[in-house]
């Protein structure tokens, strides 16, 4: 630990960013760097406990606990503390592929279960992450790495989000030839077309590190879906084994009436849309311009809807939410190190309240119908207030409250209320195993599927999830593969 007082004098702060009034004008990131001195002084603020929790990576309640991947917390801080940058992205990248991925995106479980935070606002573990990987990047510090020697085994890695890169990258490390097979015009997965530019920027950020994937020998083909555009047999007769990647992209409907009129769309489509144009710099066609916004989900799907409804110059925002308003602090059943549910305006919600004065989010709230106009286009949405009530099987059912109907204006309904899985065509065609909840069954940490030579890894294994946990994922099928290849492995999980 460099100071050992650094927790007692210094207090937590964060980067400075762009104002939210200033920052919708556009799609660029919005996170000024901090300067080394101010970062030195918050590394200074870990403990370098003795049990770090910050890098457990635990389930505790169905909710990340620590760092999923197990990122050397209490090490790199030190190191960035005495200045060591250099041996604090070695230390980085030790456990973490793409921390600059993370770093931007990552909900930080990390800092919900730092010791610190028990009494005091948690070091400010995520900005340390992104700003020693950025430092890197600046640098030149981080360069292709072709591996020493290469065997004679190809894999097909089928997806290029967060799990798949995280597969190819480590596969490619032990000498493989790996394919990754992509649907999509460009890869990257959710990180490409999901999460908006403004969170992580595609060209700068993602593009730059898949070209060093690219220089360092993992081959990727878009524009190309297995089991449609290349052969599921040819799988299984040109590769030696294959992680399945495919991410959980079915998105859960709301079949209630009206749902068939126009200007009703899954967020999924609304985002993919969006940011395909900002990349293409042409204009979307799926726009907010001009329209009354109602966006079902208020999670952080629903987030990025009204951060691009806001730029895109929507009339007005609202997200509803069927849950109850978190509390401001953690509850008595929500104890440390849990991740901590309570209540936090997002970077879409700053900017809502910035330009039409309130959070958007509307809680314990549910839609009940979609109201059309004469040319079948969507004019409002009809809502209802709920009370969650346990039913005799002890599940809580939310039960709407009568009186509390209302009415909201609406040109363009976005459904954003989570995902049922991944797409099930590829997985039937190939005759994997699924779990109950339709994923691919393979257990954490061996990610074997029923198929011999046949690993899965990420949100298509273990449901919508997180990139940290689909990093951790890909790294972990990655050893298996080459054990299942090779016979042993070097591969760290
Ligand atoms: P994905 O990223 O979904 O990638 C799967 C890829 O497989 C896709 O590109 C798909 O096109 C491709 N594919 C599927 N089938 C085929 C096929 N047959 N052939 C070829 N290619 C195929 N997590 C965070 O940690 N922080 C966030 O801020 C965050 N924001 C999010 C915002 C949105 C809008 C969404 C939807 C999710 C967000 N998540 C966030 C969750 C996170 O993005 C996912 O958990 C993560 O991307 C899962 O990674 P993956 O590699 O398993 O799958």
């Amino acid at each position: 630990m460099g100071k050992p007082t650094g927790f007692i004098e210094f207090l937590r702060e964060l980067p400075s960013e762009l104002a939210p009034l200033d920052r919708i004008r556009n799609w660029d990131e919005f996170h000024f760097p901090m300067p080394d001195d101010k970062l030195r002084t918050q590394a200074a603020r870990c403990m370098d406990c003795g049990t770090p929790f910050c890098h457990t990576g635990t389930l505790i309640s169905g909710m990340a606990s620590g760092c999923p991947v197990n990122n050397l917390i209490p090490e790199w801080n030190d190191l960035v503390y005495r200045g060591l940058w250099q041996e604090a992205l070695d230390r980085l990248h030790k456990t973490n592929n793409f921390p600059e991925f993370t770093g931007r995106v990552c909900p930080a479980p990390c800092e919900g279960s730092c010791v610190l935070g028990i009494h005091n606002p948690p070091v400010t573990i995520k900005n340390i992450e992104c700003s020693i990987i950025d430092k890197g990047w600046d640098e030149g510090w981080v360069r292709p790495e072709q591996p020493r020697k290469r065997t004679d085994k190809k894999v097909a890695v089928i997806g290029s989000g967060p799990a798949g890169l995280a597969a190819a990258a480590q596969l490619n490390k032990a000498g493989h030839w790996v394919t990754v097979f992509e649907r999509a015009d460009r890869p990257g997965g959710l990180l490409m077309y999901g999460i908006p530019n403004m969170k992580l920027d595609k060209e700068e950020v993602v593009m730059r590190r898949l070209h060093i994937l690219e220089e360092e020998g993992v081959k990727f083909i878009c524009n190309t879906e297995v089991g449609k555009d290349f052969p599921v047999e040819n799988l299984m007769t040109e590769f030696d084994a294959v992680v399945l990647a495919t991410g959980a992209t079915k998105p859960r409907d709301l079949p209630i009436e009206g749902r068939q009129l126009n200007g009703i769309h899954f967020a999924m489509d609304f985002l993919t849309t969006n940011t395909k144009a900002v990349l293409d710099k042409t204009s979307t066609s799926l726009s907010a311009e001009g329209k009354d916004v109602v966006i079902i989900g208020g999670g952080d799907t629903g987030t990025d809807c009204v951060g691009t409804s806001i730029r895109h110059g929507c009339n007005s925002v609202t997200q509803i939410e069927i849950m109850p308003k978190p509390p401001e602090a953690r509850a008595a059943d929500n104890p440390w190190p849990e991740w901590p549910k309570v209540y936090k305006m997002d970077y879409g919600q700053e900017e809502a309240a910035a330009k039409f004065g309130d959070d958007p989010r509307v809680y314990i709230t549910t839609a009940t119908k979609f109201e059309g106009d004469e040319n079948n286009n969507v004019k409002a949405v009809h809502t209802v207030e709920v009370l969650w009530e346990k039913n005799e099987k002890g599940q809580f059912i939310p039960k709407h409250i009568p009186g509390t109907e209302k009415v909201i204006p609406a040109q363009l309904v976005l459904l954003a209320m989570g995902f049922l899985g991944p797409e099930q065509p590829l997985l039937d065609a190939l005759g994997v195993e699924r779990d109950a909840r339709s994923n691919v069954k393979a257990d954490h940490g061996k990610f074997a599927t029923s198929l011999p030579g046949v690993f899965a890894a990420g949100d298509c294994r273990r449901g919508q999830s997180l990139v940290v946990w689909a990093i951790n994922e890909g790294r972990g099928a990655a050893q298996a593969c080459d054990l299942y290849l090779m016979g042993n492995t070097d591969l760290p999980a």
